[in-house]
């Protein structure tokens, strides 16, 4: 195994949270004391926001209508479900980010949320594919947070995890862009390495975030052509449906 620091500090500060002679944790939100093996205090699971009130039946995201949303009807996610545990704000939004930026341990916590979801959601996933990094982009973080997600979902869930694709080159952020941009921006930047193990597969796509949906959807072509037979994409948060359409000038 690489030596990495990041690594090393995230399990430091993990072991440091937990009580050696019981399993009994602090919250991962508050940091309050929370017993019976919980990983958030009972108040802070009461705040978050569940992803629960009117979402598009396809991408999943939050919106203000019923029925299926102003960007997919524009273009659609691509898999033929998708689902996120919160919706992209508050303390979701905060945990999310703390996760991305070393804080490896809480990949435990929004790992178990997911399967929540996936476990109520989806059924007949035959394998579920974490969005993969580029090698740099893992050598920056210390780790892919797609991968551990999907691996702790896959252990709760019982469904293997693979890892048929390779992502090879380094992309624009893509935080400034919209969709259509956004899927220029990926074309061509994921590559299958290994065809059979996707061949017929009903797979479960899992990343952190989904934005406006134009990562999964680009990955799921990338499945699709590779052989898959459906798709469905599950990530803990996802940010809220607003109209795509450009402002009048
Ligand atoms: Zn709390
Ligand atoms: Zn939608």
């Amino acid at each position: 195994m690489k030596f990495s620091i990041k690594k090393m500090v995230s399990s430091l500060r993990e072991y440091g949270r937990r009580y050696d002679d019981s399993h009994n944790y602090t919250c991962d939100v508050c940091g309050r004391e929370v017993f019976g093996g919980e990983r958030i205090c009972e108040r802070c699971r009461a705040a978050l926001p569940y992803n629960v009130g009117i979402i598009c039946p396809l991408c999943g995201r939050r919106e203000k209508e019923e029925g299926i949303c102003l960007t997919c009807k524009q273009k659609p996610v691509g898999v033929k479900k998708a689902r996120s545990v919160f919706n992209h704000e508050g303390d979701a939004a905060r945990l999310v980010v703390r996760f991305k930026r070393g804080e490896e341990y809480l990949g435990r916590t929004l790992g178990d949320e997911l399967y929540a979801l996936c476990n109520r959601e989806f059924e007949g996933i035959d394998a579920i594919v974490a969005i993969p990094m580029t090698e740099s982009a893992i050598k920056k973080r210390g780790f892919n947070q797609a991968e551990v997600l999907a691996e702790r979902l896959g252990e709760r869930w019982g469904v293997p995890v693979i890892a048929p694709v390779i992502k090879a080159h380094a992309t624009r952020p893509q935080k400034f862009l919209g969709r259509r941009d956004r899927e220029a921006n990926l074309k061509g930047s994921f590559h299958v390495k290994d065809r059979k193990a996707v061949g017929g597969k009903s797979i479960l796509i899992v990343d952190d975030t989904m934005t406006t949906g134009a990562t999964v959807s680009e990955f799921a072509d990338v499945l699709r052509r590779a052989g898959a037979k459906e798709l469905y994409a599950a990530t803990v948060t996802s940010v809220e449906e607003r109209s795509p359409l450009p402002r009048q000038k």
